[in-house]
């Protein structure tokens, strides 16, 4: 195997994030690491030692030079392409201010990496350029669009562009961009950032007006803080770091000749033809088609998110349709396959930048898969990440997430008992009895195709699509869930929410629905009691009367507080302390909340259960709480207040390892199960099967209602990086499981 996988892992990860940053190859590493012991010398220095270093430092600019086509111009190494940006943008921008035109702009790329836009608008306020800055849009392919750059290059300062995306892999046709610009402005300054060329694309920068051109080490198997900028001969220029006279004056600081190695070794590897690491591109061609074979195999339902024939090889965006790219990433993870969602620079976005530049519709872009590889993959590689690809598919079946094409589909996985659905902060919930006759509530739209795929691989039968009040936003989720699954349902008039009419009750096997009217936050809301019949407890679907750690909002039309105060002290009368509330919402990801623990969180229905006021008083409270919340909150449906801080006990690999080692203490995985099935948690942990549960986020309800933690027993909860592991703990430990800890860095950090 080569270098482009690593092997410290208990399941050797594969790594398809080049994109993002690419591990150092062995022979670059070793260069590297010979100048930082050997070869250390400050390239300032007059002794031979310092004499050395420089040689090194000249060498490698001279091969920098051959690499990228540049026999003229300054080529100075750099920490990396955003420091080449802030060199390039301020030399530009202060050359500017001597001469500032009117009205002048400021042109970048839509789907440019952030570093540029950004960039752009800080020095364009700190040196009070007050340029307008202005993206280029691209059409549905990513490519700029020149009558735009035509229209405004002769006000501009400065123009950027990219030469590969980072995201897509889409390159621009760098000569019809050149022709467009200068047949028009002769003297604007012109960026093309290149650091997802570099190694991908010939490139022959003396032959262009480019005047700035920015490079990264680490996207080449070159090590973290080098890369290197091009500045064309007569170009504007000013030192962006000033100091001890360094790299000419240009850039003061002693130069990090290590990284400045790294690059030397990785140049002279690009430049020998003999060489056999970096691949043709027809060779790099032949690996994506079959990684895209692999991918369309294993998932079925696949939109690419570029058109193959406009983007470097090295580059696979694409949507699993029905799947979030969250699912799809935390399945890849747990698999040891390393893919991003959408540019990993900008995680935490819900959307991509450049493919809503690129016009893709809302869901492909929220759930972009980036998957990279670079140039240097071998075949080896290439197959062994297929295969891996591939091994997932029974996964995927299992857990109801694509739909079987066997004839005796393998579901292990069975959604019997309560399960949460979520999509941003709203929660629809499915309970399935053991007979698998099934209701669902609050049923959210974007989550039509997950139901879908549920009841039709588990066999279920529909009981009820109930809703606890119209949902402004998504009053069509009903309909659309009861005709996709029209044979699965029971046919039954239905009232708006899907209660079939004149029915006191829905039975589910043993189980029992009930509905209870429960106005409030709005005029229509009701709440539903599931009645348990193995374990006599029960669940409460109260839609947004009631929210974990708060109450719905009764400013909004058909609210009222006073109802609010009357519907809870009715919902009252039927629970007790150990009723799990199921909401419509929850904001402070509570996940399991029984009724004893809501009255705690909640002072205000605590007051008005415990009598301390009445439905007046709560009805005069409620409303100006409302009103001082409506001004300042942007979660509409309700108010919630901040959680107690609960202090959970973080234990390390080893300790939890050696907790493990007494009879009455487990495992809890609360990750998905389709994550669980990807890796042998009880193997990491030398412990039993029997000792490890699955007991995701998301059946945490169902564990406690199902009654299968006990209040004696010892739980290590653990999760890949110990945030949800950490929530879940919380969780518990609000509900009175006290022997609860948490395996601090998850699965990450267990080695
Ligand atoms: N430009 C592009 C296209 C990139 O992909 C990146 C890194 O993600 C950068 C610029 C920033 O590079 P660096 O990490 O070297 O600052």
């Amino acid at each position: 195997m080569s270098e482009f996988l690593l092997h410290d892992e208990p399941v050797t990860q594969v790594y398809l994030d080049a994109n993002a940053t690419t591990p150092v190859l062995p022979c670059i590493a070793d260069v590297v690491s010979h100048t930082m012991q050997i070869c250390f010398g400050n390239p300032s220095s007059p002794h031979i030692t310092g004499i050395q270093a420089k040689h090194l430092l000249e060498q490698t600019r001279q091969k920098a030079r051959t690499v990228i086509g540049a026999n003229s111009g300054d080529i100075l190494f750099t920490s990396g392409a955003t420091e080449g940006i802030q060199t390039a943008v301020v030399s530009t921008l202060i050359n500017a201010k001597k001469n500032l035109i009117k009205n002048p702009v400021l042109l970048y790329g839509a789907t440019e990496h952030k570093a540029v836009p950004n960039t752009l608008k800080h020095w364009n306020s700190v040196l009070e350029i007050n340029a307008q800055v202005l993206a280029i849009p691209v059409d549905s392919n990513g490519i700029l669009d020149l009558d735009f750059i035509a229209k405004h290059i002769n006000n501009a300062l400065m123009i950027c562009t990219m030469a590969v995306n980072n995201e897509t892999g889409v390159y621009q046709d760098l000569n019809a961009i050149e022709r467009t610009i200068r047949s028009r402005n002769n003297d604007v300054s012109w960026m093309v950032d290149c650091v997802q060329a570099l190694g991908k694309q010939a490139l022959t920068l003396s032959d262009t007006t480019i005047d700035y051109a920015p490079f990264s080490g680490h996207k080449l198997y070159a090590p973290k803080g080098i890369g290197f900028l091009y500045i064309r001969e007569g170009s504007a220029y000013t030192p962006f770091i000033a100091g001890g006279g360094q790299e000419s004056g240009m850039r003061s600081g002693t130069e990090n000749l290590p990284g400045i190695a790294g690059l030397n070794k990785l140049f002279s590897m690009l430049l020998d033809k003999s060489e056999r690491t970096f691949k043709s591109a027809d060779v790099l061609n032949a690996y994506r088609s079959q990684l895209q074979s692999a991918i369309v195999d294993t998932f079925g339902d696949i939109t690419f998110n570029h058109d193959f024939t406009c983007s470097v090889p090295t580059t696979l965006n694409f949507a699993v349709n029905d799947l979030t790219s969250k699912e799809v990433i935390d399945l890849f993870d747990a698999a040891g396959i390393r893919v991003s969602g959408g540019s990993a620079c900008s995680t935490g976005a819900s959307t991509s930048f450049v493919l809503d530049a690129m016009g893709a519709s809302k869901w492909q872009s929220e759930n972009a898969i980036r998957l990279s590889f670079g140039p240097a993959a071998t075949k080896e590689d290439i197959d062994h990440a297929c295969t891996r690809i591939r091994a997932l598919k029974v996964i995927l079946q299992a857990n109801c997430l694509i739909v079987s094409d066997s004839t005796t589909p393998q579901q292990e996985v069975c959604a019997l008992g309560l399960t949460q659905f979520r999509h941003l902060g709203a929660c629809s919930w499915l309970y399935v009895s053991d007979n698998k006759q099934a209701v669902i509530i609050d049923p959210i739209i974007e989550l039509i195709p997950r139901f879908e795929k549920i009841a039709n691989t588990q066999n279920l039968f529909i009981k009820g699509v109930l809703n606890t009040h119209m949902h402004q936003e998504r009053s069509s989720a009903i309909t659309l869930l009861s005709s996709v699954l029209a044979d699965r349902i029971l046919k039954a008039d239905v009232d708006e929410l899907g209660w079939p009419i004149n029915e006191q009750h829905i039975a589910l096997g043993q189980d029992v629905l009930e509905k209870i009217t429960t106005p409030g936050h709005s005029q229509d809301s009701v709440s539903y009691i599931l009645k348990n019949a193995k374990s006599n407890m029960s669940y409460c679907f109260c839609g947004d009367l009631i929210l974990p750690a708060g109450l719905g909002n009764t400013s909004l039309i058909g609210g009222d507080a006073k109802k609010m105060a009357e519907s809870i002290l009715k919902l009252d009368a039927q629970l007790n302390d150990t009723s799990v509330i199921c909401s419509g919402h929850d904001y402070q990801q509570c996940f399991a909340m029984n009724w004893a623990v809501q009255q705690a969180q909640t002072p205000l229905l605590n007051a008005l259960i415990t009598r301390g006021i009445d439905t007046d008083e709560f009805a005069v409270k409620k409303q100006s709480y409302d009103a001082v919340k409506q001004v300042n909150s942007t979660q509409l449906c309700g108010y919630v207040n901040a959680l107690p801080e609960i202090e959970t006990q973080q234990l390390s690999f080893n300790d939890a390892k050696k907790m493990l080692k007494a009879s009455n203490t487990y495992l809890i995985d609360t990750r998905e199960p389709y994550e669980h099935d990807a890796n042998n948690v009880a193997q990491l942990f030398n412990t039993d099967d029997d000792k490890t549960l699955n007991i995701p986020l998301s059946r945490m309800a169902n564990a406690i209602v199902e009654e299968q933690l006990s209040k004696s027993k010892h739980y290590i909860l653990l999760c890949r990086s110990g945030n949800r592991s950490k929530v879940a703990a919380t969780n518990l430990i609000q509900l009175g499981y006290k022997k609860v800890y948490n395996l601090s860095g998850g699965l990450a950090l267990s080695h």
